[in-house]
């Protein structure tokens, strides 16, 4: 069932919560809102459940006006961050309590309400725990009766406001798999509040990137990551390296440091953004970039080694961090203190109060040999 919302706008007294607020929902997707604390998430969420009213603007189910519907007619699920479940009741009593509390006419018979139940905890995988109490359980256990207990109201939207927010870095990741994997088999359409960037990217189909109350940008986590349309959204998605500088023809210096652009860039102060992963470290300066750095700390996580860096004789208001490969780490074997160099591969220039960023590519003939970098 898909959810459009069209031009919502929201007071609290003289606080507007949100701006004018528009998006598509299409049928069976999972759509994250990603956001700073304070920037309206929750409180669109409660609009599109009907737990809040909007001062203006329309929310449609599946082309169908609900925006004056209660929230008991809409048939939406509903997750919270914290779960709300039932203490005297056993895990079984608080799945069946949406079916248990329905007027007689709608309620189904007992034993049908026992089997939906029964249903629901292996999809949970959670059926030996029936008859615990939520304090016999785990945060994510409770988490995930609490999405049974959502679901056995069969909604054909699910809402979950960061429904994993106050579980552990582990159990969050389990869980995350196991929601997108749900809903992939059931095809329920979820719009799901989260402020962790990479939480968003790896659930959503679509993320809507939120601030003060508007969505800044709605993309595929591909297209969000590649083409960050704002520098809010840049900021928002994960460190980014700064290179501010004056243009001097098509050169950017700014201290010992200079970078050479493919073209004469329009403004005279830019600057460059650079993700962790495109930029490369070397020993000698590049022929296009000339951006020495000294090595501050070096952290083995994961994956990959991840650099901090301190510029040389230039200066950006943060550390610059650059990830490394394993095997690049063993061959180079750099130690603090060393000095190397960055050599940006890709680069998203920002002219002084501009809003959007413009990708710069630079093409193999303008760089270095890739084979002689670190
Ligand atoms: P988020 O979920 O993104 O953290 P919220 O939607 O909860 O943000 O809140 C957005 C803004 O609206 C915040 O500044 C918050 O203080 C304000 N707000 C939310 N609910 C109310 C309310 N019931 N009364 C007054 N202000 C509210
Ligand atoms: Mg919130």
């Amino acid at each position: 069932m898909s959810i459009s919302i069209e031009g919502i706008t929201k007071h609290f007294g003289s606080f507007q919560a949100l701006k004018n607020i528009s998006l598509e929902v299409p049928d069976g997707q999972l759509v994250g809102l990603l956001g700073p604390s304070g920037s309206g998430k929750t409180t669109l969420l409660r609009i599109i459940a009907g737990l809040e009213t909007a001062d203006e603007g329309r929310i449609l189910f599946q082309g169908e006006d609900v925006t004056r519907l209660h929230v008991r007619e809409r048939r939406v699920g509903f997750v919270f961050q914290h779960y709300a479940l039932f203490r005297h009741m056993t895990v079984a009593q608080n799945v069946a309590f949406g079916l248990d509390v329905l007027p007689s006419r709608q309620r189904p018979p007992a034993a049908e309400i026992r089997k939906r139940v029964g249903k629901l905890l292996e999809m949970v995988q959670l059926g030996h725990l029936a008859q615990r109490y939520p304090a016999q359980l785990s945060g994510g256990q409770k988490q995930r009766i609490a999405l049974a207990r959502a679901l056995s109201m069969e909604p054909q939207i699910l809402l979950l406001d960061e429904p994993f927010g106050a579980l552990d870095a582990k159990v969050r990741k389990d869980l995350r798999r196991w929601l997108r994997t749900l809903h992939e088999e059931f095809h329920f359409t979820s719009v799901f509040v989260t402020h962790d960037q990479e939480e968003a990217l790896e659930l959503s189909d679509q993320v809507a990137v939120m601030s003060a109350g508007q969505i800044e940008q709605v993309n595929s986590p591909q297209k969000l990551y590649a083409q960050p349309s704002s520098r809010f959204v840049f900021d928002f998605l994960g460190n980014v390296n700064v290179f501010a500088g004056d243009a001097d023809d098509d050169v950017l210096r700014q201290g010992e440091a200079w970078v050479r652009l493919p073209e004469v860039p329009a403004a005279a102060q830019q600057q460059l953004y650079m993700r962790s992963h495109e930029v490369r470290l070397q020993n000698a300066p590049a022929v296009h970039a000339h951006l020495p750095l000294r090595i501050e700390s070096i952290s083995l996580v994961g994956a990959e080694v991840r650099l901090e860096l301190a510029p040389q004789g230039w200066d950006a208001e943060d550390l610059w961090e650059v990830g490394i490969t394993h095997a690049q780490f063993n061959s180079w074997q750099p130690n603090r203190g060393d000095q190397c160099f960055a050599v940006p591969q890709v680069a998203h220039a920002i002219e002084k109060d501009a809003h959007t960023p413009r990708t710069i590519r630079w093409q193999a003939g303008e760089m270095d040999d890739p084979a002689a970098m670190i």
